[in-house]
């Protein structure tokens, strides 16, 4: 049985009529820049997470960009970020000219490790990017900078006490790419916070720098959410917590099957933090992964790597003070394969893929 690994098409098509209706609502009014479905979805969102303000913005990676620059972080800072993360998270700050101090990953969880995180807070730290790895939140004490959560795939995620994933941080930046736990119809991004001056500072960063327009206090850029991408996500938004629910009865059927492969101590599943998982990602660490992935891949089952190398290793950072190895991101490189997880994927497709593994290992 052909499995893929993500398809989009199960949850946009008992919505295909919403959604067109909503396009063409734009197409008539024609506001396609700042039109009012991107305030309607900032408040709808301000509502969902619990925070004061939501700025929309391009993409996740000009989430991260912009929050970045409404703190002023430049050359001579330093922000703290996991090296088992995507490119953007440290992207964002060497193109400020600041530099990533890259943190090691906790080996049970593949969360950020929280301890050597602390330990790297220095005079020179600007801020601290938390990213909430494969949907699940990871939870920093309270320290003297500021925190700015990658909640690009944990929306819906919460905290132990029920705070939601991005409204813990000065800051939460959210993306919209098509896969993630809210997708939209192209790129776009989010950044929630309580601090309603800032919130003004970053939609002054996300339109040039300008206030008003045409004068230009500060440096920004086209961080701009289109107006049709706010109208698609708005017809999305009500429907997240149900798909998120069913990411997670996926996930615990594919536990329940893989638990001979995983007694064996062949398959080792990422331990679950306190909180709300939303499993954007299902990820198992897999002895001799790389047979296993092609095996998969003969049999139709669509498999990913997340991630194939950690950032601290990547060319464009050989340059960035301080490296030093981090072996345990390293290791869980060489093991990590993420599993087709997503609303509408049947329990016969499960066992596909279950089944696959099973037989892969002699079990
Ligand atoms: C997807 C992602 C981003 C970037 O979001 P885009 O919308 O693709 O720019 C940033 N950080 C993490 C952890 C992501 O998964």
């Amino acid at each position: 049985m052909n499995v893929p690994f993500l398809d989009l098409a199960r949850s946009h098509g008992p919505l295909h009529a919403e959604l067109v209706a909503a396009f063409e609502r734009v197409l008539r009014e024609g506001a396609f820049i700042l039109g009012s479905d991107v305030p309607a979805l900032e408040r709808e969102l301000a509502a969902v997470l619990g925070v004061r303000a939501t700025v929309g913005v391009s993409s996740g990676t000009d989430a991260l960009l912009a929050a970045l620059m409404a703190l002023d972080v430049g050359p001579g800072d330093e922000v703290i970020v996991p090296t088992l993360t995507f490119f953007a998270t440290a992207g964002a700050v060497v193109r400020l000219g600041a530099t990533p101090r890259f943190v090691d990953v906790d080996p049970e969880t593949l969360l950020m490790d929280v301890p050597q995180t602390l330990a790297l807070i220095g005079p020179r730290t600007r801020a601290i990017i938390p990213v909430h790895l494969f949907g699940q939140c990871v939870a920093l004490p309270a320290v003297p900078v500021p925190v700015i959560e990658d909640v690009a795939q944990a929306f819906g995620a919460t905290f132990e006490d029920g705070v939601q994933a991005g409204a813990r941080g000065l800051m939460g930046c959210f993306s919209f790419f098509p896969s993630k736990p809210l997708g939209g119809f192209g790129d776009g991004g989010l950044i929630s916070t309580d601090d309603l001056a800032l919130a003004e500072t970053l939609r002054q960063v996300r339109a040039h720098g300008a206030k008003p327009k045409f004068h230009h206090p500060r440096i920004g850029g086209n961080f701009r959410l289109d107006t049709l991408q706010a109208a698609l996500l708005r017809v999305k938004v009500p429907h997240v917590p149900a798909w998120n629910a069913e990411r997670r009865r996926v996930a615990a059927l594919y536990r329940e099957r893989l638990a001979p492969v995983v007694a064996s101590g062949e398959v080792r599943w990422p331990r679950a933090v306190p909180g709300t998982h939303v499993h954007h990602q299902l990820v198992v660490l897999a002895q001799r992964r790389d047979a296993l992935m092609s095996t998969l891949g003969a049999q139709g089952i669509g498999v990913a790597i997340y991630y194939p190398e950690p950032l601290h290793v990547q060319p464009c950072f050989a340059a960035v003070p301080g490296l030093t190895p981090l072996p345990i991101a390293e290791a869980a490189c060489r093991e990590v394969l993420a599993l087709p997880c997503y609303p509408g994927l049947t329990e016969a497709e499960v066992d596909a893929v279950t089944s696959a593994i099973l037989r892969f290992y002699g079990a």
